[in-house]
């Protein structure tokens, strides 16, 4: 599917956000890929068209965004979804079935645990919550029927930090594949095909998209083959973005590399204020070098990231109270966009997995640390950590 002339001509990761699948249009020469606001399309006689029929088999916004993220992770075959569940669904049920395993995060994303738990869960498709950066658990928890490992890395909201290729050589040996869900790094921070990822999962809703204007999500395959089964699957099932949120992901794409570079920037500034105030009794930053995962993060991430939790000496109602307080950061769940959020994951992003063992800490605050000026950021947070109980 990627043959695009950018994706073999050695350029560099700026440079593919920006033109990856985005040349001129032909008929016009408009410089931006146009939004192909239709569903179908003309036929010269029965059979014969541009290579496009119907809008949920491909359209040409959506083509345009699929190609520039296939190039982006370093991949073969892009494909964009409605969302990062949607994609998560397509490739689940293109890989997975009645009787098969799978070994997912401790601490997944509560929306993807939910769809392990209570959808597939039902369809037949066992899964085994273990710790990833336990190398040891994740060679136990492999089954002769596992067919993939699903890695999270760093986590959500933990921040834990997963050893890509290391658990590429455990899925190999025991004839099991690897994803990735690479969200919270992006493909400018991280690229797992690179290190033996045999997929990669984004929700484009986060960092890709970056505006919190858009839900979407992307499958990345460097396997030809397996990129054609998802692509069937894609086109089968039809969970596809329309073309008008396909523009607003590839659009925000192209300034993916300058953003993170500030993201993670600000992300900094912000532990040090965190790790000087007496209310926090602890934070979560994969850069930290008492991190268990520091060296495995500055191995594999060229950065780390614009997530921080961190916990409360003060309990919940602390935790609770700090979000209620900030005012640059805004009160919210998602992340990856250019403003500042906060949030408590044992009451919302994570509320769905109380009770299970991927239950999260009720102390435990996490932040999207935004691109906003960094002085306004650790002002707000220190303003907020004062009135903390
Ligand atoms: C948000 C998110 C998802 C789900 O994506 P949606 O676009 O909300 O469907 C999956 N994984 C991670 C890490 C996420 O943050």
């Amino acid at each position: 599917m990627s043959n695009d002339p950018w994706a073999e001509g050695g350029y560099g990761f700026e440079t593919l956000a920006i033109h990856a699948g985005q040349d001129p249009d032909p008929t016009t020469g408009a410089v931006v890929v146009p939004i192909y606001q239709t569903s179908t399309y003309v036929q010269s006689e029965v059979g014969e068209h541009k290579g496009y029929e119907y809008s949920r088999s491909g359209n040409p916004t959506r083509t345009a965004l699929e190609t520039c993220l296939a190039a982006l992770e370093g991949g073969r075959t892009g494909l964009a979804f409605a969302s990062g569940l949607a994609a998560e669904d397509c490739l689940l049920r293109t890989v997975t079935g009645p009787g098969g395993h799978v070994v997912i995060p401790d601490d997944a994303y509560g929306g993807t645990y939910r769809l392990f738990a209570k959808v597939l869960e039902r369809w037949g498709v066992a899964h085994t919550p273990v710790a990833l950066s336990d190398r040891d658990a994740v060679r136990a928890a492999m089954r002769p029927e596992t067919s993939l490992i699903w890695c999270e890395t760093p986590t959500n909201p933990l921040l834990g930090i997963a050893d890509i290729a290391g658990l590429a050589a455990i899925a190999h040996e025991g004839g099991a594949r690897l994803v990735v869900d690479n969200t919270f790094a992006s493909p400018y921070l991280q690229q797992p095909l690179a290190l033996g990822a045999d997929v990669v999962v984004h929700s484009t809703t986060k960092y890709l998209g970056g505006h919190s204007d858009v839900v979407g999500g992307a499958l990345v395959t460097g396997d030809v083959a397996l990129g054609e089964e998802l692509a069937y699957h894609q086109n089968a099932m039809g969970g596809v973005p329309g073309a008008f949120d396909s523009w607003l992901v590839m659009r925000g794409a192209k300034t993916l590399g300058v953003r993170m570079d500030r993201h993670c920037a600000n992300a900094a500034r912000v532990v040090d204020l965190l790790l000087g105030h007496s209310g926090v009794a602890q934070v979560l930053y994969p850069g930290l070098p008492d991190h268990p995962g520091h060296e495995v993060a500055a191995k594999q991430m060229s950065g780390f990231g614009g997530m921080v939790s961190f916990r409360l000496a003060g309990g919940e109602a602390a935790a609770l109270a700090v979000c209620k307080a900030t005012r640059v950061f805004t009160l919210g769940e998602s992340l990856g966009g250019v403003e500042s959020l906060i949030e408590h994951p044992g009451r919302m992003t994570h509320a769905s997995v109380a009770g299970s063992q991927l239950e999260v800490p009720s102390d435990l605050v996490r932040l999207s640390v935004g691109i906003e000026t960094a002085d306004d950021l650790l002002a707000d947070l220190d303003r907020a950590l004062a009135v903390t109980p």
